[in-house]
């Protein structure tokens, strides 16, 4: 099977699962786990060395930990209408932190920095505040696109002059760096908190940072501690984490190329593809081709898994476990799929 549903499914490789069966551990809720401890720090200083760094076991957890730091219950959240944070997490942030959100279409996921202003709420006697404002870099359901940091920058500006936090989910922050060349300080000094993932695009089995204040890291700690994510000899996990940060990275160029070259192939067959930025392609498939669940049938069929990402949408992911040769199999089985 060649497996294109997302870019978590792959396996940790033998030099990575070696540096975890190798790791040092401790106690990480006694504060005592070394390789935590280095991944955390690692992290924190690949961003500009500004935040602190904390380890969980999920990005879910790491973007609920930040926004809650934000955002009190009752108070508001303004983000993409299509946000992960949105979309994908069943409700977290008002699960968990009781956090209206407020939200905005945005042109493939990215906030126009005129929404974000016409958005922002005060807080007054009459009128709920906003607390927060997320990006999501780059964005899932926009089909992987990258916020260009002048964009972002433009939405600092009004978030600081509002005294609103901004917090970026980073899960994919990786792609964007690689894809436009951003050095990764320079998104870290934009954002107050910054979620990332390591078992993404990065290919470790499981793990995210999030990147905070240092003076919230107390508080961080309990609401992990809530959220049931403390993890004891969790170094295993992190060693896989910062074998990636090691190897993993520069890598995902070729990821972009492979998802150009299965963009390109199903542009050519007369598919509607939106161009890919990064790792993520989306294939809108209208009359008379058949609908999505049908097209990701046909394709396991043909031994190519693709991920049905709406009725007529299907979403295509390349990783570090698909070559140029399974990506030019897989866009001739999409193609035959959806004729
Ligand atoms: C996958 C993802 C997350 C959450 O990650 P999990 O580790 O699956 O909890 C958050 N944000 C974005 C944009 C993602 O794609």
């Amino acid at each position: 099977m060649i497996d294109l549903r997302s870019d978590t499914v792959t396996r940790p490789a033998p030099a990575m699962r070696a540096a975890m069966a190798d790791a040092e551990v401790g106690d990480d809720v006694y504060g005592e786990d070394p390789t935590v401890r280095a991944l955390e720090n690692r992290v924190a200083a690949l961003f500009g060395g500004r935040h602190a760094g904390l380890f969980t076991p999920t990005g879910v957890m790491a973007n609920q930990i930040a926004v809650r730091l934000s955002v009190a219950p009752g108070e508001e959240l303004v983000l993409d209408a299509d946000a992960h944070i949105v979309a994908h997490e069943d409700g977290a942030a008002a699960w968990h932190g009781g956090i209206q959100t407020r939200t905005a279409l945005s042109p493939r996921g990215l906030l126009e920095p005129a929404d974000v202003g016409r958005l922002l709420r005060p807080g007054d006697a009459h009128t709920v505040g906003t607390r927060a404002v997320a990006v999501e870099q780059t964005h899932n359901r926009g089909g992987g696109s990258v916020y260009p940091i002048e964009q972002l920058r433009a939405i600092r500006e009004l978030t600081a002059d509002a005294g609103v936090a901004l917090h970026c989910d980073g899960a994919r922050i990786w792609h964007a760096h690689v894809a436009t060349g951003t050095p990764l300080p320079a998104y870290g000094e934009l954002f107050d908190t910054l979620a990332v993932c390591l078992s993404k695009g990065l290919g470790a089995p499981a793990g995210s940072v999030v990147l905070l204040p240092a003076d919230r890291m107390a508080e961080a700690r309990r609401m992990r501690h809530r959220m049931g994510g403390a993890m004891r000899q969790a170094g295993i996990l992190a060693a896989g984490g910062l074998y990636a940060l090691d190897h993993h990275i520069a890598r995902l160029a070729d990821d972009h190329v492979h998802a150009r070259l299965i963009a390109d192939a199903l542009g050519d067959a007369g598919l509607d593809v939106v161009a890919p930025e990064t790792n993520l392609v989306l294939v809108r498939l209208s009359e008379p081709r058949p609908d999505a669940a049908t097209v990701a049938e046909r394709c396991r069929a043909a031994g190519v898994l693709v991920s049905v990402f709406g009725p007529r949408l299907i979403r295509i992911v390349t990783h570090l476990d698909v070559d140029a040769s399974a990506a030019a199999k897989a866009a001739e089985a999409v193609v035959e799929a959806a004729a």
